[in-house]
């Protein structure tokens, strides 16, 4: 199935997984059936080698069908992409071992043949701040052992392993590892997830008190989660990015076949605010689409990451503010239940919201036109 039409079909189902707040399963049937978990892994390992700007292109696309799945797929993608594409040299130059590559190509094997990650970064009380994480880890004699709580975990029930971030508890200096934990026994899923927006991401919270195996510490190098968001901002910031495009782009398209269904595009008023909405999502999207294509070809250059958070500002505020202005254009009848300008004007909102959140990318940006460093203390 092409990309187009699969966009359509989970548009098609979007209203009654957002309803029930719950987890689009027929999206995932799809997106597994058409081989899409593997996106980022390589094609010697099943997958189809995507690059970042490719990525993009694919979570555009899907979030323009249905947001909440696209915000899912790109915390897969997220989990595989950053280990699809950090160099060897990278790995090796911060101590990483011969194991981490078996681990690797296990990982990216597993979601080429259909296995779905996903992120438990974010913490009750102290929002995604990687530098204040409480959950917290010590060695055993065969691993580790982890425990703590974490919140907003998109796809949490769903996922074959989770993406942790955790704390060094014996260790005085904020030493942040990230271990891929299997679900299962000790990793419990608490279904409080009723939320505004993107309601479908059935990001409920998760609880830890699990034993994993050495080989569940990504990169096998301990305290490498902070250097990892600076190095690799694509992903904890820009990859969102292209999910609230696509999300834009349908608040235009359904506005567009609102206002002619009610005879309403003949007026001027609502005529101006869907131009206006237009030129700025087609902006948005020009930001996204250069970022992507710097992260593809210069990835962590000065001049990328500048774009990289660019994207995630502009992406994000585009959203909210033209399913404002549509919704206003598309008059009162648009905001009831069941009707798609009211559920995108929810999802649209959560944009600016998601870390980096618009204020945090404005104020990185600001800090970088003034010349200061705009990555200290960021994380
Ligand atoms: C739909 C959805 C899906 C999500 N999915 C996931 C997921 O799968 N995995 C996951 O780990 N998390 C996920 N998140 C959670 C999200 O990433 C955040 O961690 C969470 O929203 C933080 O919430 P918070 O209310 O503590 O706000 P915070 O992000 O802490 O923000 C509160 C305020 O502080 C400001 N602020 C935050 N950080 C800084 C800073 N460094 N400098 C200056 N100001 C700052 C913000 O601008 C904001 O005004 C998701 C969130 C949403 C909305």
């Amino acid at each position: 199935m092409d990309l187009h039409s699969l966009a359509e079909r989970m548009s098609g189902r979007a209203a009654r997984y957002d309803a029930a707040g719950a987890f689009p399963e027929e999206d995932f049937d799809d997106l597994r059936e058409a081989g899409l978990l593997g996106l980022m892994a390589p094609p010697h390992l099943g997958g189809a080698g995507a690059s970042f700007a490719e990525y993009t292109d694919v979570a555009m696309r899907l979030g323009s069908g249905a947001g909440a799945t696209a915000l899912i797929f790109n915390m897969h993608a997220s989990v595989t992409g950053a280990l699809a594409s950090t160099p060897d040299e990278l790995v090796r130059q911060f101590g990483g071992t011969e194991s981490f590559f078996t681990f690797r190509d296990r990982v990216l094997k597993a979601a080429a043949e259909g296995a779905l990650y996903a992120v438990a970064m974010s913490e009750p009380g102290i929002g995604s701040r990687l530098s204040q994480v409480r959950t917290s880890y010590e060695r055993t004699g065969s691993g580790f052992r982890i425990d703590g709580a974490k919140t907003f975990v998109s796809g949490a029930g769903h996922a074959d392993a989770y993406l942790v971030a955790a704390r060094d508890r014996h260790s005085d200096e904020p030493r942040i590892s990230y271990f891929l934990v299997p679900a299962g026994p000790g990793v419990e899923v608490r279904p409080v997830w009723d939320s505004l927006g993107m309601r479908a991401t059935a990001s409920h919270d998760l609880h830890l008190g699990v034993e994993v195996g050495e080989d569940a510490l990504v990169g096998g190098i301990e305290g490498a989660a902070l250097v990892l968001a600076q190095v690799m901002p694509q992903w904890l910031v820009a990859s969102y990015a292209a999910v609230y495009v696509g999300v834009a782009q349908a608040v235009l398209r359904h506005g567009a076949e609102h206002l002619r269904e009610r005879g309403l595009h003949a007026l001027p008023m609502v005529r101006a605010r869907l131009g206006r909405a237009d030129v700025q999502v087609a902006a948005a999207e020009l930001v996204v689409r250069k970022a992507a294509a710097l992260v593809t070809d210069d990835p962590g250059s000065p001049e990328t990451n500048r774009w990289v958070w660019r994207a995630k500002l502009i992406a994000g505020d585009t959203a909210a503010q033209v399913a404002f202005s549509v919704l206003e254009a598309a008059g009162a009848s648009a905001t009831r239940r069941g009707h798609p300008l009211e559920r995108l004007y929810r999802d649209a909102r959560c944009g600016a919201l998601q870390p980096a959140t618009s204020d945090v990318c404005a104020d990185w940006l600001g800090a970088s036109a003034l010349g200061e460093n705009p990555d200290e203390a960021r994380w």
